[in-house]
């Protein structure tokens, strides 16, 4: 493990604490700071208390644990989630819930990872993170946070309403792995467009019950933490080039290739891309068919275009989202050695994260 600095935040409040949250810092924009020379840099956690004196006057006992070299999200590998998840994992008892303040770029796929990881989550895991840095008086940060603390310690009757990991920003809580970045220059960056928002922030956080993972009270925390990323993503567009397709193709080591089809599912069936790809799926290469489109699915057979697809044994990725198809890719791929059982697993939800086909 890493030198993670460790800050409890003292509060304010007179009586003691009940329930306890651990705030996992990895970076992002949420905590960065204007230096000296005007430049975003990003700033020690320890100092947040600072920024958000509000946090000392909530009734929680928090703890913070800051990544040593806090970073931009897109710089974030397996190897943090693996962090991430282990820090979880080892801290699972002493708290009640946990959020993770996050970069959004890749936000959604941390959520996504994590989901697949922490096996058997009874509490909530919160990620959030900020458009607008908490040094700047128009940030989102504060309310982001605060409110994502407020869900990551929401109990009933002794037990905690979220049971999974999620997305918290701007107002909504999303189911993690079905969340998406979908715009960078407005407060909501967020988006689920195949699976309904879990909660909604307003004078009261409503939360939507029947959309919730339920709690399982004989459920214990595994970490499944192996990945293994040789994997591509190839989008489809019209004219793409058989000798590029080709080359990404023969890559070495290549185990599996998530492929962005358009609308329902569909790529040309020339005989030629055919082939290719029965090849690469004879060679033992996991192909993973998930849509272009935000909403919507893949219908292997609907179309023509796609029919062919089916019989060669590309794997339908039902409604899933290209963020949580590559990492569910890669994690399967590290748990298992044969693509058989890699593609049988692709085929099926493991924890919230699509909908299975529902035409033949
Ligand atoms: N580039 C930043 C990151 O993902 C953007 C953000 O945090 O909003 O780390």
């Amino acid at each position: 493990m890493k030198n993670y600095k460790i800050v409890n935040i003292r509060t304010t409040v007179k009586s003691d604490p009940v329930e306890s949250v651990l705030i996992i810092y990895t970076g992002g924009t949420f905590g960065m700071v204007v230096d000296e020379d005007g430049a975003l840099a990003p700033f020690n956690f320890g100092r947040v208390i600072d920024r958000i004196p509000e946090l000392r006057s909530l009734e929680l006992k928090l703890t913070v644990i800051s990544f040593p070299e806090p970073r931009d999200s897109s710089n974030i590998t397996y190897l943090d989630w693996q962090d991430m998840a282990y820090i979880i994992y080892e801290n699972y008892a002493q708290y009640d819930g946990f959020v993770i303040l996050h970069g959004t770029d890749t936000m959604a796929y941390t959520a996504s990872a994590l989901s697949y990881m922490l096996k058997g989550l009874n509490k909530p895991v919160i990620l959030t993170g900020a458009q607008i840095p908490i040094g700047y008086i128009r940030s989102d940060a504060r309310e982001n946070l605060i409110t994502a603390l407020e869900i990551a310690s929401k109990k009933e009757n002794g037990i905690p309403v979220i049971n999974e990991v999620c997305i918290y920003f701007n107002y909504f809580l999303l189911r993690g792995n079905r969340s998406q970045k979908i715009r960078s220059s407005t407060f909501a960056a967020f988006q689920s467009q195949n699976y309904p928002y879990l909660a909604e922030s307003g004078i009261d956080i409503e939360y939507r019950k029947s959309y919730l993972m339920p709690h399982d009270a004989d459920a214990s925390l595994e970490i499944k933490n192996k990945f293994d990323d040789n994997v591509i993503i190839v989008k489809m567009f019209p004219s793409m080039n058989r000798a590029v397709l080709e080359t990404m193709f023969s890559v070495k080591g290549l185990k599996g290739v998530v492929l962005e089809s358009y609308g329902s599912g569909n790529t040309m069936n020339f005989d030629w891309f055919i082939e290719l790809v029965e090849k690469m799926i004879k060679k033992g290469v996991v192909i993973f068919n998930v849509s272009q489109c935000s909403g919507g699915e893949v219908i292997l057979g609907r179309y023509e275009t796609s029919k062919k697809l089916k019989e060669i044994g590309v794997i339908s990725g039902g409604d899933i989202t290209t963020e949580a198809a590559v990492t569910k890719l890669m994690f399967l791929l590290g748990q298992e050695k044969s693509p058989k059982k890699v593609a049988e697993k692709l085929a099926q939800p493991l924890v919230g994260e699509m909908d299975v086909q529902k035409m033949p």
